[in-house]
């Protein structure tokens, strides 16, 4: 029973149900077959190889025809061994390993750019055919003196002019979603998800601003022309698609994946299709999600669907807001692109 005044009703027992009769798709594969270039395979791997040949059956029943695994290397506690024995060996066309950088090299002093730069190098040389770069650069990492570490700092530059000249992408994550950056407040779209999870909260003390990781990022991807980017999480700013679009125009280099964001770009159906309509070759396919098959079949429902007002999640209380999503029925040239020919082009030795 509710209580009598509505201003005492609380907001947790507000879940209002949709009357809306409409038709549902149901999208149990992708209409061409996928590559999802974001994705984390530590705990996978740390499982060992029946987790691998379980995940393996997943991608079969899913369509996936190959995946990214952003954790190779430090900060995932699996190593680019443990990868290569686990993964890249038994399956080479069906897994793709990224380098992660190590920031310890920062501790080391002066140089850490050039050292950092020397590792990817022998990363790419054992089997790496990419390197990831985690948000931590940018808000938490700081330099020798002890101050906060900027994306495009000089210092870092030897690291991307190596993956220029060894022909590998640079898929780097840069800030959260704008929220994050905003005061904790009844106005703030994720409070709910921020009450649950307070360490993705950036706003004040010694983090960066969100305009100045932006600003940040854009210097970065134009500073070096001659490295190809991806962008995660479409540049970490899917809430203004202008602003994406414009980088996008203004650098050739520079290419997004659409990981843990089809939730926004679904609650703007008609900006988010003419987005992909314009940028059809510079989006890449990915999940950032554990490998579940529900998951990926919202994804493709999103992508494949003029389905209306559909769940995001599963359960009364979506993850990342109070907000259901649209499909935008993407055509087939274009979703032949963004599910796996986009990747296949920037990533060598994907087929
Ligand atoms: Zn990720």
């Amino acid at each position: 029973m509710l209580p009598q005044s509505i201003d005492d009703w609380k907001l947790k027992d507000f879940l209002p149900e949709s009357e809306l009769v409409l038709p549902e798709h149901q999208v149990d594969r992708p209409r061409f077959p996928a590559i999802d270039a974001h994705n984390h395979l530590g705990g996978i791997v740390r499982q060992g190889a029946e987790a691998v040949s379980r995940l393996l059956d997943l991608m079969d029943s899913l369509g996936l025809r190959a995946m990214v695994n952003l954790d190779a290397g430090y900060g995932s506690a699996v190593s680019l061994e443990e990868c290569l024995r686990l993964l890249k060996e038994p399956y080479p066309e069906r897994f793709i390993l990224f380098h992660t950088l190590n920031w310890k090299r920062v501790e080391e002093g002066e140089g850490f750019g050039e050292r950092m730069a020397a590792d990817l190098r022998e990363a790419v040389a054992r089997g790496a055919q990419g390197v990831k770069i985690h948000k931590s650069l940018g808000l938490r990492i700081r330099d020798p003196q002890g101050r906060l570490l900027m994306p495009d700092d000089e210092r870092l530059a030897p690291i991307f002019a190596a993956a220029g000249e060894l022909g590998i992408p640079v898929l780097y994550h840069v800030a959260d979603p704008r929220a994050f950056f905003r005061p904790l407040d009844g106005r703030n779209e994720r409070l709910e998800q921020l009450a649950r999870h307070p360490d993705w909260h950036f706003y004040g003390g010694d983090f960066p601003q969100f305009e100045v990781l932006m600003e940040a990022q854009a210097r970065l991807v134009r500073r070096h022309p001659n490295t190809t980017f991806i962008s995660a999480h479409l540049c970490s700013y899917v809430e203004n698609l202008r602003w994406v679009s414009d980088l996008l125009d203004a650098c050739p280099n520079l290419n997004v994946d659409l990981s843990a964001r089809y939730e926004e770009l679904g609650r703007q159906p008609y900006t988010a299709r003419r987005f992909f309509l314009r940028h059809a070759d510079r989006i890449l396919f990915g999940a950032d999600f554990e490998p579940e098959a529900w998951h990926y079949r919202v994804l493709f429902r999103f992508l494949e669907t003029d389905d209306e007002y559909f769940p995001y999640a599963i359960g009364p209380r979506p993850q990342k807001g109070r907000w259901r999503i649209y499909g935008i029925f993407l055509p087939d040239d274009v979703l032949r692109k963004v599910y796996a020919e986009n990747a296949a082009r920037l990533i060598p030795g994907v087929r």
